[in-house]
């Protein structure tokens, strides 16, 4: 079906207040350091994200406001600003009566629990460094991280110690304190474990946050893994302006909303918007303990009234392949704008959310490194269908292409390259855990290199192509598997799309295609043939696969995006490289 370039955004679309309806204006205007003195600080210029997203808060008018619903099977619980004050100064004094000192580094492991997310802040309010893992990694990857990172604390609970953490507990000798929230409700002592709720019944209320530099470590975060062994990008208190100034202007927070991010804390994208930026706004957000559901995902939107909602590409695809009738069964009249990271966006994709929520999505880019949202679809700015969106205020991107003697020179517009960032923005990484050869390698002058391939249009709107390691070269053209997979997504029965490229004695790279099908189609040599043609028909023979094999579903991270890399390797039956990330991997 043939699709405008270009969604428009009518009045009723827009933000209300309008947060950067006049966008040239806002970037002209848009300075970190005048986004910086929107937030609180602390005297001496010292800058404590937990400080900004809480205390602010409790202090104020918004005391009384929920910050975080949690959302359980046979449960609601609400945290209010005042409550989660009380007990992060809880947590920071529980912290420092095991004698945890500033700058030390405490690691979360556990559900989308409460107690997880007043660790977080909690740390941060003692000037540790949080660095959160997924609770569904097996002991290797546990291992592996606490180890590299040295972490002094852990908090987990006593299901997750026993079943990945106690057997490993030797091998950490950095490890003093691992604290255990019961799941069961039962304070159940663990040998060498302390119990969370006794500590925090005995902590005081009372802690005055640690005045933390703003270039002091706060977050310590793992990439997804998606194109090798993951690695380690170091944040900073500093990083907090970053996380306010995107909320504004990308997601386009304001006090009233209820905000839904539905990444996992263990990935990037749930800390910095699962947790602090909504909370700088003083927002209510919700979270959902439950792993994904389509029917249950539609009723906390409606039931919620999630009037923003953050989300990803493979959710949304999994939305899509349930079918638009479960969509419909439910209404979503509070919802206003709706967002996505994390993979590059399908424009089948974008066009679902304004058919079946009424709202189009609107895609945005950024990395673990970059620590907040680099590139969006603007609230206020057309959305182009395919294109990651336009540089946030205070961000400068460009196109560019490395040169042998190691600095670059941009691409002109329209051509593709690697996608480089401006050196600046406060959320940058600081540095890669215990590898400083690798961070010096990301930056070129005053660039800092992203290792995805992109191109910027005449408007200023940029495309993803792929990410470096993706991009196959198939008889002298360099095909982006973004592109290749979008054209088979346009086709009724596919779900989702991974391509790799599959070495070939002519033409150096095949493009080889694996799809999943949308619910009511079943694979078989006469789809094959069709989706061939299909795709043959929309890229042309030079761009288009050459194979296509069908999978029940493709292989991704825990942070939702296709490991292409595990797509090739399997076909090649070369060894699978680090799979810690693996969804349903060990
Ligand atoms: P690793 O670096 O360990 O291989 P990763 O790059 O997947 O894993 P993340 O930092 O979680 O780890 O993901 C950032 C990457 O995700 C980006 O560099 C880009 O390749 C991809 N990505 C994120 N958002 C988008 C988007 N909107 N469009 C296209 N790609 C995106
Ligand atoms: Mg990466």
């Amino acid at each position: 079906m043939a699709r405008p370039a270009i969604i428009r955004k009518t009045p009723a679309d827009l933000p209300v207040p309008p947060n950067l309806v006049d966008y040239a204006a806002v970037r002209a205007a848009f300075s970190w350091a005048a986004a910086r003195a929107e937030l609180a600080g602390l005297p001496g210029g010292a800058l404590n994200i937990a400080q900004e997203a809480v205390e602010r808060h409790a202090q104020g008018a918004r005391r009384e406001r929920v910050a975080f619903r949690f959302l359980s099977d046979d449960a609601v619980r609400d945290l209010t600003f005042g409550e989660l004050s009380r007990l992060t100064s809880r947590f920071a004094n529980v912290l420092a009566a095991l004698g945890v000192a500033r700058g030390e580094r405490v690691f979360v492991l556990a559900g989308r629990i409460p107690e997880l997310y007043v660790a977080v802040l909690g740390s941060l309010k003692a000037g540790c460094v949080v660095s959160p893992l997924f609770s569904a990694f097996g002991p290797e990857p546990i291992a592996t991280r606490i180890r590299l990172g040295e972490g002094a604390v852990l908090v987990t609970t006593d299901a997750l110690y026993r079943r990945k953490v106690a057997a490993i507990r030797a091998q950490l000798p950095s490890l003093r304190h691992v604290l255990l929230a019961s799941e069961s409700g039962e304070a159940d002592a663990v040998a060498g474990t302390h119990d969370l709720a006794a500590l925090m019944a005995a902590a005081g209320e009372d802690f005055a946050t640690v005045a933390t530099q703003p270039d002091e470590l706060a977050l310590l975060h793992f990439t997804s893994g998606t194109t090798g062994m993951p690695k380690g990008a170091m944040h900073v208190h500093d990083a907090v302006v970053t996380h306010w100034a995107t909320g504004r202007y990308a997601l386009d927070l304001h006090g009233d909303d209820v905000f839904w991010c539905t990444a996992d804390p263990g990935w990037v994208t749930g800390t910095s918007y699962g947790i602090v930026a909504p909370l700088l706004h003083g927002v209510t957000s919700i979270v959902d303990a439950a792993d994904f559901d389509a029917e249950r995902w539609y009723r906390i939107l409606e039931e919620q009234g999630v009037t923003v909602w953050y989300t990803a590409p493979t959710a949304i695809r999994l939305l899509m392949k349930a079918g638009p009738e479960l969509a419909r069964q439910h209404a979503y009249p509070r919802l206003r704008f709706v967002a996505s990271v994390g993979e590059p966006l399908n424009p089948e994709a974008v066009w679902w959310g304004k058919e079946v929520l009424g709202h189009a999505i609107h895609d945005n880019w950024w990395q673990t490194e970059t620590g907040g949202i680099m590139i969006a679809n603007l609230p206020a700015l057309a959305i182009k269908p395919g294109a990651m969106g336009v540089p946030l205020p205070g961000v400068e991107a460009a196109i560019v292409r490395r040169l042998a003697d190691g600095s670059v020179e941009p691409v002109v517009d329209g051509g593709d390259g690697e996608l480089a960032l401006k050196r600046g923005w406060p959320s940058m990484l600081r540095g890669h855990l215990n590898d400083a050869a690798r961070y010096e390698k990301c930056f070129a002058g005053d660039w800092y290199l992203s290792g995805d391939l992109a191109r910027r249009d005449a408007d200023g709107y940029f495309w993803f192509v792929g990410r470096a390691d993706d991009v196959i070269k198939s008889a002298g053209h360099l095909i982006g598997p973004f592109e290749v997979e979008s054209a088979l997504m346009e086709h009724p029965a596919v779900a989702e799309a991974g391509v790799i490229g599959k070495p070939d004695a002519v033409v150096g790279e095949v493009v080889k295609a694996f799809v999943s099908l949308k619910a009511g189609h079943a694979p078989g040599e006469a789809l094959r043939l069709e989706l061939l043609a299909h795709a043959r028909r929309r890229l042309g023979a030079a761009v288009a696969p050459k194979e296509i094999d069908f999978l029940t579903t493709l292989p991704r991270t825990r942070s939702g995006k296709i490991m292409r890399r595990l797509l090739k390797a399997r076909e090649l039956g070369l060894p699978e490289g680090d799979t810690s990330t693996l969804e349903g991997g060990a």
